[in-house]
């Protein structure tokens, strides 16, 4: 099974009207940094506040009359994603998460009406959790990334990106389970063969770099980091997602909670926008020099901003902070 740029285009029409095009904009300040354009596309500004709407409206869309109800593990954006959708349509909606979850992002999935489960204290047993319920409830199970209708949705964003601005040179894309960089690589690579797609995830538990080194999916340890939504494995019975990363992605790269911590202030102060960690790797890793420097135009999709304020909060004003057994080092802004 692989995926096409037509099955792209076929999720573009299905998420029209729910999950429809943001803005590409330009960061001065990252320009300036690395002496090319720098252009962000704000999938902040998708109605659930992350771009997981694209590919869980796509897969939800997708099902036939008959089904109840679906359910899914997350953590967290794609669960509001799958609620949203299935709110769409009348379906309801059964949210599977760990204990690893912020709070804020279960409270942002509950309000939207889900029946959500906290099950263990990794993504894996949230999975796990979700797959009996398809069993035992007659639920639709929607994988956050391993589908190719979710894979499909993610690289709606691929497209628009390549429409509004052939010329890119480098996207950066963050990388958990590698629907959003696949579907986005497969998209900007049938539109231009020539772009280089970098995956870029946390150097705590990154289970996809990992894999791809290994050659095969592989289990690593989940930890807390201000990347949340990178966090989870990919799956050992991985079909799609792995295979897409390990043949398109041109290089997997990590970055640290410090890289991280560094990025979202600049985010902050520089281009006055409230991002999740889990946003602002690709920036991390250009100003961290983990990126050979670009050549052209670099795109970069700022993913999510569900985040939890009160942590932001101190985080933008330099305060340590922790984040489950995870102590964040706090330092001012351009101190
Ligand atoms: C899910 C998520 C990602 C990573 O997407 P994958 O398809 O799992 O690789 C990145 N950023 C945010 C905010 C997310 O919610």
């Amino acid at each position: 099974m692989t995926l096409h740029l037509a099955d792209i285009l076929a999720a573009r029409q299905r998420i029209k009207g729910v999950a429809d095009a943001t803005p590409l904009i330009p960061s001065p300040f990252m320009s300036k940094a690395i002496g090319q354009e720098f252009l962000m596309k704000m999938e902040i500004m998708q109605p659930i506040g992350a771009f997981k709407l694209r590919g869980a409206v796509s897969a939800v869309m997708a099902l036939p009359e008959d089904v109840q109800g679906v359910t899914c593990c997350s953590t967290g954006n794609h669960g509001r994603g799958v609620t949203f959708a299935a709110n769409q349509r009348g379906m309801k909606a059964v949210i599977c998460m760990s204990e690893l979850v912020p709070q804020a992002k279960v409270d942002g999935i509950r309000a939207l009406g889900a029946d959500v489960r906290i099950v263990g204290q990794s993504q894996d047993e949230a999975m796990a959790e979700s797959q009996r319920l398809c069993e035992a409830e007659g639920l639709v199970e929607i994988s956050p990334f391993d589908d190719p209708h979710v894979i499909a949705g993610q690289g709606t964003i691929g497209a628009e990106m390549l429409e509004a601005r052939p010329d890119l040179e480098t996207l950066l894309v963050p990388l958990s389970g590698g629907g959003l960089a696949a579907g986005v690589a497969v998209a900007a690579k049938a539109i231009n063969p020539e772009i280089r797609v970098i995956g870029i995830s946390m150097d705590r538990g990154a289970a996809m770099y990992e894999s791809i080194r290994a050659g095969h999916p592989v289990e690593v340890p989940e930890y807390a980091s201000l990347a949340d939504s990178l966090g989870g494995g990919i799956g050992l019975e991985n079909r799609l997602s792995y295979p897409l990363c390990r043949d398109l992605l041109d290089d997997t790269v990590l970055v640290t909670e410090e890289d991280i911590r560094r990025a979202m202030q600049v985010m902050f102060y520089e281009d006055r926008i409230v991002a999740e960690g889990a946003s602002v790797v690709g920036q991390a890793a250009l100003l961290a020099g983990k990126i050979a420097m670009p050549k052209g135009p670099v795109g970069t999709i700022v993913t999510g901003r569900n985040l939890d304020m009160a942590s932001f909060a101190r985080i933008m004003v330099g305060e340590d902070v922790e984040i489950g057994d995870l102590l964040v080092k706090g330092q001012a802004y351009g101190a």
